[in-house]
């Protein structure tokens, strides 16, 4: 008998072989967690804190939780031993992102809460049909008006449409254990919270059918067949990678195995001799977009006249930020990432370029403004004329 979690199953069909370096190898990874999973964690323990103490009799107050989740991330968090993604964000800034959201969790959802808690963090496992059991961790268990609660709180970059949570199967099952342990749970709704997310997108709300619910018990069953006999684990291209764990020790990362003749090194010598000089001629047509672009300006023209061709020139604007982390920071603090779904930078700068965009993302955003060439042929633009 082993006890699968909708995680388990969830590395197996994102990765089998991240699944056995983990639950078959039992590998010990270099590291615990990454950026992004710590802050889940945090958030997850903070906002089952603040529930506790309601169950306790204690209503903590918003600076109450927000002291509590600084507190907690400067006690744990560890540089050193956390996995980061490889781009420039630093630790506080995962911090600062989230105080925003458990501020906003306190705002929007907490306040107000009347469910009765029956679980925080349950600990609890399902029995399956082929004698394994299935992990029930679930987040916030509530009663409210005749209807059971799951909730689950999500810290993932994209919020959870209809459609995906009507598949999803982790609070599915959890709903099953709830059917088969609560006798007159005739009604379990799902609900998921976005901490990311404000407005429509932050919290999503589903529910299943007792025969969905076996359908779907029969499903994981089979999956569970299918992990346990599984022999050969193979690497999936995934996107996840960057946030593996297990990445230092996966052949896919391995060093590349190296094809050393006379006859290939010539050919690469040659290749790369012409690479080096297309970038010289790269270089040199910058240069003269450069100076054709400061003799444009202003002039009021879009065509440069040349000997066998013309160039004509329209003028494209970039935005270049100051501090892009603190552009982003902004986007999540203020809940607009619904407005740029998630955190889309491009998006941003087509606000900024029409003025429409925060304003103190507009004083951190410079606009600048070049031309793009094409080359003409002189016959069509005699044509014109
Ligand atoms: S690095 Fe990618 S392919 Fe390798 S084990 Fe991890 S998730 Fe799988």
């Amino acid at each position: 008998m082993t006890k699968y979690s909708h995680s388990r199953i969830g590395i197996y069909e994102n990765c089998p072989l991240q699944y056995r370096f983990k639950y078959i190898d039992r590998v010990e990874a270099p590291f615990e967690e990454n950026d992004s999973t710590f802050l889940g964690s945090m958030c997850h323990e903070t906002l089952e804190r603040l529930y506790k103490d309601k169950v306790g009799g204690k209503t903590d107050t918003r600076e109450e939780v927000l002291e509590y989740f600084d507190r907690r991330w400067k006690e744990e968090y560890d540089p050193d031993a956390i996995l980061h993604s490889g781009d420039d964000r630093t630790g506080d800034y995962y911090r600062r992102l989230g105080l925003g959201w458990i501020g906003r969790y306190y705002d929007d959802f907490f306040v107000g809460d009347r469910m009765e808690i029956l679980g925080i963090e349950t600990d609890d496992v399902l029995d399956l049909p082929d004698g394994n059991q299935y992990y029930i961790r679930i987040d916030k268990l509530g009663y409210l008006d005749g209807t059971y609660y799951v909730c689950d709180y999500k810290t993932d970059s994209r919020a959870k449409d209809q459609s995906v949570a009507d598949a999803d199967r982790q609070l599915a099952m959890y709903a099953l254990w709830v059917k088969r342990t609560f006798p007159d749970a005739e009604r379990v709704r799902l609900l998921w919270q976005m901490l990311r997310f404000t407005g429509d997108r932050a919290q999503v709300v589903s529910e299943r059918t007792a025969e969905q619910l076996e359908d779907l018990e029969k499903a994981v069953v089979d999956t569970i067949a299918e992990i346990e006999g599984t022999t050969e684990f193979l690497p999936s291209d995934t996107a996840y990678c960057d946030y593996c764990v297990y990445k230092g020790m996966c052949p896919r990362f391995a060093p590349p195995k190296v094809l050393d003749l006379e006859d290939t090194t010539v050919l690469v010598d040659e290749y790369v001799r012409n690479n080096a000089g297309i970038r010289t001629l790269e270089q040199r047509n910058d240069e003269i977009k450069k100076e054709l672009s400061a003799v444009l300006s202003g002039s009021g023209c879009d065509l440069v006249s040349g000997t066998e061709k013309d160039l004509s020139a329209s003028v494209n604007r970039q935005v270049v930020y100051s501090d892009r982390e603190a552009v982003e920071r902004i986007v999540e603090e203020k809940g607009l990432t619904a407005r740029y779904s998630s955190f889309n930078i491009r998006s941003v700068s087509n606000d900024v370029l029409k003025g429409t965009a925060d304003p103190e993302i507009m004083a951190l955003a410079r606009i600048t403004e070049g031309y793009t060439f094409r080359e003409r042929k002189k016959k069509q633009r005699k044509e014109e004329e």
